[in-house]
């Protein structure tokens, strides 16, 4: 059993063969955490999250979405759906898209909204951050909140420093073919790590769809950094995901 802890299956790029994707992953043993993000792909990941009993849902938004109306109704729906979901997120920060210092202050204050939410229906957050790596750190340490820190770019020492209270560092499907992601989990124990795709991002084979499945070379490539059996790294990241998602009793 693995776990592909990210994923946009909602997304129109998987319109044509959704079904299959999620059968090609329920025959190799992968669950699947879909991310919505905002109204519209929140309703389309309940959808598949009630469709399939691998898939799971984390509702979430774009840091990048500063309309008020669409941060309104992300809550409502998130806390209408407590009940169906494992997750608040993604959400976070992003520096590389927005640059502005008066929108960052706005990203800031979303987040707050999210974390607070995410105590106030004790719901485990995943995070998204690019180019955002130390203010997230900082706010997280300072709240004593392990989040999952999805598809995580920053530096070693920083995945550590994380790590140290309590956040797993997601490392996705590109450490096949990436050096930098490959020395991340050379470094980390196994014990911080969880598996993701990121799909329909982040391929093994550049240029090209991503599916949960692929989460299947991630182990491999992983098991041979670490000198371990695959079923070692399958083992840790599962568990830890599970963990990490209170999903202890969900899968007998
Ligand atoms: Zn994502």
């Amino acid at each position: 059993m693995l776990f592909d802890v990210h994923s946009h299956l909602d997304l129109p790029q998987f319109d044509p063969d959704r079904e299959k994707v999620i059968e090609r992953a329920y025959e190799a043993g992968v669950f699947i955490v879909n991310s919505g993000l905002g109204p519209e792909s929140i309703e389309r990941t309940l959808r598949l999250s009630r469709g399939y009993d691998n898939v799971f849902a984390t509702l979430g938004l774009s840091p990048q979405e500063f309309d008020q109306g669409v941060i309104d109704k992300t809550i409502e729906l998130i806390r209408k759906h407590r009940k169906e979901i494992i997750g608040i997120g993604e959400v976070g920060l992003d520096y590389y898209w927005v640059k502005d210092d008066v929108m960052r202050k706005k990203e800031h204050k979303n987040l707050g909204l999210f974390r607070e939410l995410s105590i106030e229906l004790n719901l485990p957050l995943v995070i998204h951050s690019r180019d955002a790596e130390e203010d997230i750190i900082q706010i997280l340490q300072d709240d004593e909140i392990g989040a999952l820190l999805h598809c995580f770019s920053g530096s070693v020492g920083q995945a550590k420093n994380a790590s140290s209270f309590g956040c797993l560092i997601s490392v996705p499907t590109s450490v096949v073919y990436s050096k930098k992601k490959q020395r991340m989990v050379k470094e980390l124990p196994l014990e911080c790590i969880v598996l993701e795709t990121d799909a329909p991002y982040l391929s093994p084979q550049p240029r090209t769809r991503n599916e949960p499945v692929n989460i299947l070379s991630s182990r491999d490539m992983i098991a041979k950094i670490k000198g371990v059996d695959e079923c070692i790294v399958e083992e840790v990241t599962t568990e830890n995901a599970k963990q990490f998602f209170n999903l202890k009793g969900n899968l007998t």
